[in-house]
C-alpha cells in the first residue's frame, strides 16, 4: 500500500472559535481539512488564511449547482483563495462542469475539482422523486463518467460504491470517501459506512472524517492512530 494517505478531516463548526479550537489539536503532516457551508457562510475567506498560515491544505467543499457561467466565477473565485481542493455536483451536466474546469484554470495554483455525484443522503425514493428513473448505482456510475468525460479530478462517494465504480476509472481518478467509520464508533447519522483501512484497500484516494476525530476525547491521538492504521504497509 502506498504510505502517506493524508485523513481530510471534516471542520463541522458553526464559528471559527470552535473550528481553531479542533484545529490547534491536529497536526497538519497527518491532516488536511474541509471547510463545509455552514463555517464558511459563517466566517468567510478569513478562516482559510488562519488554516493555510498553520500550513494545512484546506477542500473547499461548497458543491456549486448553478448556471455555466455563475458556476465558472464561483470556481475562480474559490481557486484564488489557494485552496487545494472544490467541489461541484455532477448533476448539473458538462457544460457546467466544463464551466468549473475553466473557472479553476484561471487560477496560478489550480485546486483539484471534484464533483458530487448522487447525495449520500438520497435514495432510490428520492431519484424517482426528482424524475430520476434508473437504478441509483448505476446513476452514480453515469455521473461519475460524466464528471471523467468532463475533464474534473474525481468525484466524492460511498467507500462502498468502489466495489462497483473503481474499475471503470484510470488510476489517476480520485475517490473522496465520507461514510468512515472505526468498529468502535458510534455511525451518528452515516448508513453505509467503513473502517479507514477497508476503504484505502478499496480504492479510496482521500478519506473524509468528521466526528470520530472531531468528537473523540482526544482528537489527536485519534488523528495519529488513524494515520499510522491507513499507512501501514
Ligand atoms: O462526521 P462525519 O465523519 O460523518 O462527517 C463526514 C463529512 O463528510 C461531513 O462534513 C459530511 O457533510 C460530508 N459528506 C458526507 N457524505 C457525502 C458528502 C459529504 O458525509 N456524500
Amino acid at each position: 500500500m502506498a504510505a502517506d494517505h493524508k485523513i481530510t478531516v471534516a471542520l463541522d463548526y458553526a464559528n471559527l472559535t470552535d473550528a481553531k479550537s479542533l484545529v490547534s489539536k491536529l497536526n497538519p503532516e497527518y491532516c488536511n481539512l474541509k471547510v463545509g457551508k455552514e463555517l464558511f457562510t459563517a466566517t468567510g475567506p478569513a478562516l482559510i488564511e488562519y488554516l493555510h498560515s498553520k500550513n494545512f491544505k484546506v477542500f473547499l467543499d461548497l458543491k456549486f449547482h448553478d448556471i455555466p457561467s455563475t458556476v465558472k466565477k464561483a470556481c475562480e473565485a474559490a481557486s484564488y483563495l489557494g485552496v487545494w481542493m472544490i467541489n461541484v455536483h455532477a448533476s448539473g451536466g458538462s457544460m457546467m462542469l466544463e464551466a468549473a474546469l475553466e473557472g479553476v484554470n484561471k487560477a496560478k495554483q489550480s485546486p483539484l475539482l471534484i464533483a458530487v455525484t448522487v447525495l449520500t443522503s438520497m435514495e432510490q425514493k428520492t431519484l424517482e422523486e426528482i424524475g430520476v428513473s434508473r437504478n441509483l448505482e448505476d446513476q452514480v456510475l453515469r455521473l461519475a463518467k460524466l464528471t471523467e468525460k468532463s475533464g474534473l479530478n474525481g468525484v466524492v462517494c460511498s467507500a462502498k460504491d468502489l466495489s462497483f465504480l473503481k474499475n471503470h476509472f484510470n488510476s489517476l481518478f480520485l475517490f473522496v470517501t465520507p461514510g468512515i467509520r472505526m468498529t468502535d464508533d458510534v455511525a451518528n447519522d452515516q448508513r453505509r459506512t467503513m473502517t479507514p483501512y477497508e476503504a484505502i484497500k478499496a480504492g479510496s484516494s482521500h478519506l473524509v472524517i468528521g466526528r470520530p476525530i472531531t468528537q473523540s476525547e482526544n482528537p489527536s491521538k485519534t488523528l495519529e492512530k488513524i494515520y499510522l492504521e491507513i499507512n501501514q504497509s
